[in-house]
Order: C-alpha cells, then sequence, then structure tokens
C-alpha cells in the first residue's frame, strides 16, 4: 500500500545531497546551496508526471486542500459539497477555511455519485470536492460536465490516488486542482507533505504566495523575490528533505503501482471464491493504483460474519461501516458540532445560531452500499507466505458461507 515499504537507498541518497549543503529552507541561501533546489525541482517534476503545468509543494494533504481553497477564494458564506465516503481531512478543511462542508452520496465506485451531487447544488455552492477514494477514479468527467453547467470549480481531493489515472489522463489533473497527500501511509510519503497541481497560473501564484505569508512571487514564479504583498498569508512551506524524499519516491511510483496491481489481481482471484461477492466498480482497471481491493457481500450480516472468519484466521479486511475515521455516521465530534472553540465556530454564529446541523441517517444510499463493504489494503511486497494466510482464511469464509 505506501510508499514507506520500500524507503531505501535512494531516499538516503537525496536526503544526503541537502544534509551536504546545511540548507534546509526551500528559498533563498543561494551560495550555501550550491544549485540545490529538491522542493522546486520535486513540484516541477510531479506537475510533468501528473501531465499539467504547475505543482505547489506544501506541509501535508490537509494544508493542501486549505490552501487551493484559499486561492479559489472560498470562505464564509460558502458551501462546498464532497462526498460522505472520505477521510475526516477533506472536510476538516473547509469548515477551517471558514466555510460549511455539504455532504453527497457515493455509488458503487465509492466516489461521489454525480445524481446526488446535482441534487446538492445550491446558490451558495462554491466548490465541488469529489475524493479518489481508495486509489481510484471518481465518475470525474460527468462531475466536471456538472460543475461546469453550474460555473462550480472541482478540486479533487488525489490524497489516495498517487498514480492513478482515468482514460490517460492523471487525476488531479481534471478539475481546476488537484490536491494530494504524501503522509506515512500513502502511496507515495514524503513522511509529512502535499501538493496542489494546476495548468491556472493565477490560481498558483496566489497558492505559492499564500502559503509563504503573502510574499510576492510575481517576478520569480515559484520562488521569493518582489517586495510588498497582494494578501495575508500563512505558513505552509515544505522543507527541503521531503522534498529530496518526494523525489526519490517519485522515481519509484510506477513501480509501486505495477507490483500493487499484481498484488491486487492475486489476491482478488481468491476473493472471487465467496458467494455472492461483487466488486467496487473500477472506472479504469489500468488506470486504478491498485492500493485497496474493495468488494461486497450481498448484505450487512453476510459482510460482518465473513470478516468474523477472515479476523479469526489472521486476514481481517477493514469494514468501513464501523470506521470512524472515513464515514460520515462515525463522526461524532461533527454530528455534535464539538469545537474548542469558546463561541462554537465553525458550528456557530457568534450569536449562537447553529450554522449547520448534521442529520446521521441523511446518506441512505451510501450506507446501504458501505454497509455491505469489504476492504484490503495492498501491500507493495506480498510474501507467498502472507497470500497463503488469505487464501486460507478465504477458504474458510466460503465454507461458513455454505
Ligand atoms: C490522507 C488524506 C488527506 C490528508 O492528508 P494529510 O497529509 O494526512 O494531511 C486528505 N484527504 C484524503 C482523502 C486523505 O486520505
Amino acid at each position: 500500500m505506501p510508499g514507506f515499504e520500500i524507503f531505501g537507498e535512494e531516499e538516503k541518497k537525496e536526503i544526503m545531497e541537502v544534509l551536504d549543503t546545511g540548507v534546509l529552507f526551500r528559498y533563498e541561501f543561494p551560495n550555501e546551496r550550491k544549485g540545490i533546489y529538491k522542493v522546486r525541482t520535486f513540484e516541477e517534476k510531479f506537475a510533468a508526471y501528473c501531465g499539467v503545468k504547475y505543482g505547489q509543494a506544501v506541509t501535508s494533504g490537509t494544508a493542501a486542500l486549505k490552501v487551493a481553497m484559499a486561492a479559489l477564494g472560498i470562505g464564509p458564506g460558502d458551501e462546498v459539497i464532497t462526498q460522505g465516503f472520505t477521510f475526516v481531512a477533506t472536510w476538516e478543511a473547509v469548515l477551517e477555511i471558514g466555510a460549511i462542508p455539504v455532504f453527497a452520496e457515493v455509488d458503487e465506485t465509492l466516489n461521489l455519485d454525480p445524481a446526488d451531487l446535482e441534487k446538492k447544488i445550491t446558490a451558495k455552492t462554491r466548490l465541488i470536492i469529489p475524493v479518489h477514494m481508495m486509489g481510484a477514479a471518481a465518475r470525474i468527467e460527468e462531475i466536471k460536465a456538472i460543475a461546469d453547467r453550474h460555473n462550480i470549480p472541482v478540486l479533487e481531493d488525489t490524497a489516495q490516488a498517487a498514480g492513478a489515472s482515468l482514460n490517460g489522463r492523471r487525476l488531479g489533473s481534471f478539475g481546476a486542482c488537484g490536491t494530494f497527500s504524501f503522509d506515512p501511509v500513502k502511496t507515495m510519503t514524503t513522511g509529512e507533505g502535499g501538493m496542489i497541481v494546476s495548468n491556472d497560473a493565477k490560481l498558483w501564484r496566489q497558492m505559492s504566495e499564500y502559503h509563504d505569508h503573502g510574499h510576492d512571487h510575481a517576478v520569480n514564479p515559484g520562488g521569493r523575490g518582489g517586495e510588498g504583498r497582494s494578501f495575508i498569508g500563512s505558513n505552509y512551506r515544505m522543507m527541503e528533505l521531503q522534498g529530496a524524499i518526494g523525489l526519490a519516491q517519485l522515481a519509484k511510483l510506477d513501480g509501486i503501482v505495477a507490483a500493487q496491481q499484481e498484488n491486487k489481481g492475486a489476491i482478488k482471484k481468491l476473493v472471487a471464491k465467496l458467494p455472492g461477492v461483487t466488486f467496487r466498480v473500477i472506472l479504469d482497471e489500468k488506470g486504478d493504483n491498485a492500493s485497496f481491493l474493495a468488494f461486497f457481500l450481498p448484505t450487512r450480516e453476510k459482510a460482518q460474519a465473513v470478516n468474523k472468519v477472515l479476523g479469526d484466521n489472521g486476514a481481517g479486511a477493514v469494514y468501513f461501516a464501523n470506521n470512524t475515521w472515513h464515514y460520515y455516521p462515525k463522526w461524532e465530534h461533527l454530528l455534535a458540532g464539538a469545537t474548542l472553540a469558546k463561541s462554537g465556530w465553525p458550528f456557530q454564529e457568534a450569536d449562537g445560531r447553529r450554522r449547520v446541523v448534521y442529520d446521521p441517517a441523511a446518506l441512505p444510499q451510501s450506507a446501504a452500499i458501505i454497509d455491505r463493504l469489504l476492504v484490503y489494503p495492498v501491500p507493495v511486497k506480498l510474501s507467498e507466505e502472507r497470500l497463503g494466510q488469505i487464501a486460507a482464511a478465504l477458504d474458510k469464509a466460503v465454507s461458513a458461507l455454505s
């Protein structure tokens, strides 16, 4: 599943080049850094890999969402539509920027359902964030067409789908921008880190300046140089050590995906023996980064019964219906409007009125899908021994079902 499995000599070599200069900062120090700009080079190579013009590195995938939304002009009074099956970071960032997350259904792609998306659009909708969950594409072409009709930008949360594509085009390159995460469990990792990719030069300059305290980058695109500031910013700068690791990991990304595709195929053959099993709808098998194998049992009871047997035999799958990090009805803090702010922000206005109330039963279509869903993370390295253990556990589950 993640790049940490293959962390090795290449990463160490890149890191040592930075340590040899002693310059950990991505900007300035022209004499000391001896021409080494790791973050800058990582941005250029990652953007090229995605087939877009610009890359903006930041400190995390969450920061990538926030910086992208800031540049897109999102803030209080705005609604942002995303899906009810995603990591909490997607909507945390929306609340942090002051906007309100609106949750739409997923379909059997396990990603945003275009039909429900269209129903959730209001006069306040300012952004749509489809999430390419678990390495495979959302119906991004349909989503983009709906968004275009309503003149609303699309930000692709591509945190889980580095290296994935749809019909030959990289995920993250369809919308106004795409955001990536390089946290420790993502397909490629820099320890902590994120990236925003875009073809829009103005958006890139705004992200570049916003993430660097508003420093003027106009005279030196992607870098500093000008005086004065056009707007307030903050600090989400990636450091050189992360950029160095990113370069080594990016060079391995296609190899990671190829290994995962092979291993996913091997596990899928075994899972296919389960009576009544069906698989997640993958729009483009070749473009799947294959980090996960997702499958459905006919009923909730069967999914739980199968997973009990798998778990008892050392090969339990993830049952997302009980997962408190990725699924709407389990986000108790969101549903309760729990916050550290004494004012109740972002769930309450200054006068105490609730800005938004979430109903745990609001996404029945997603519930009907996720209740029957089991997921195996797919490793980059899969030993014969582990595959044998999964096979034996699945044989037991087949017997238990019949
Ligand atoms: C991991 C993840 C993020 C956040 O990335 P971090 O680097 O951990 O902040 C955002 N969205 C999704 C869908 C993710 O899986």
